[in-house]
């Protein structure tokens, strides 16, 4: 059985070095079109998606999660592997370190957060307690720990609208409340993935400590600089998450009535 597992790259990574030989497909779905690249393996085919575009070219408001995961959805994609750079609100989880999320904290504004906003959906409430795979959450933090890297099994994930970083007095309301990380593109992805049923694992590298707790102004610059230095620990870790995935595994994230609602709607199609 072929499985079909997705990279959802973000803030400095941005291709793929692990598909020999990708190609590029465009998937359209009722949200816009998305372009991704797909590669193979044995018994597994692999998509990457820049979450940002080709360059860094669409801020985190007004990236197109619909679309990402709706085009994913279509793929038969089982399992979402997302990255994501984060400031950190927690003293241990220090530059350089991955954290492998479990929670998450919406402080969204404007961007649609969900597959089931009527448009001839009907009114659905998709649990949200877990909000990432019990399942691939243990495999990365399993991986991680043989491959001796510097990672933390469960962290909270604050996600804000941006583009704007924080202010330090929003990082000391985000700390009492129980964040440990923050970024601004984990929500609404996570979610749209568990509406459509697809198993999502969030894995963060930390590459500053947040406003107010951090001794000098956050810059993009700084972010890019430590996910050039850092960046590769990612590849390094989902690639042998990877090579270890068994091809099915249990878990409730696909087994949810609403799992493949997305599906049953018109206009979406795959093009090569
Ligand atoms: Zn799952």
């Amino acid at each position: 059985m072929t499985m079909r597992i997705a990279f959802i790259g973000g803030t400095g990574f941005y291709a793929a070095p692990f598909l020999d030989d990708p190609k590029e497909i465009l998937v359209g779905t009722r949200y816009g079109e998305v372009r991704l690249l797909e590669g193979h393996k044995p018994d597994q085919e692999i998509y990457f998606l820049s979450r940002h575009g080709a360059g860094h070219s669409v801020p985190p408001h007004l990236v197109n999660y619909r679309a990402n995961i709706a085009a994913l959805k279509e793929l038969g994609v089982q399992a979402i592997f997302a990255t994501t750079a984060v400031g950190s609100l927690a003293e241990e989880m220090e530059p350089g370190h991955l954290v492998i999320l479990d929670q998450f904290l919406d402080f969204t504004k404007s961007r649609p957060g969900t597959f089931f906003q009527g448009e001839g959906f009907p009114v659905v409430h998709t649990d949200m307690s877990d909000p990432y795979c019990s399942f691939l959450r243990r495999e990365v933090a399993v991986t991680a720990e043989r491959l001796g890297l510097a990672f933390h099994r469960s962290g909270c994930y604050v996600c804000t609208e941006g583009p704007r970083f924080e202010s330090a007095g929003e990082i000391r309301m985000y700390g009492k409340l129980g964040g440990q990380v923050v970024g601004m593109t984990g929500v609404p992805e996570v979610v749209l993935a568990r509406e459509a049923g697809i198993c999502y694992a969030g894995v963060s590298l930390v590459t500053n400590y947040a406003a107010g707790i951090s001794p000098h102004p956050l810059s993009h610059e700084e972010v890019v600089e430590m996910m050039r230095k850092n960046g590769e620990q990612f590849l390094t870790l989902l690639m042998a998450t990877l090579q270890t995935l068994p091809p099915q595994w249990d878990c409730s994230c696909e087994k949810r009535p609403e799992a493949n609602l997305i599906l049953t709607l018109p206009s979406s199609e795959a093009k090569g």
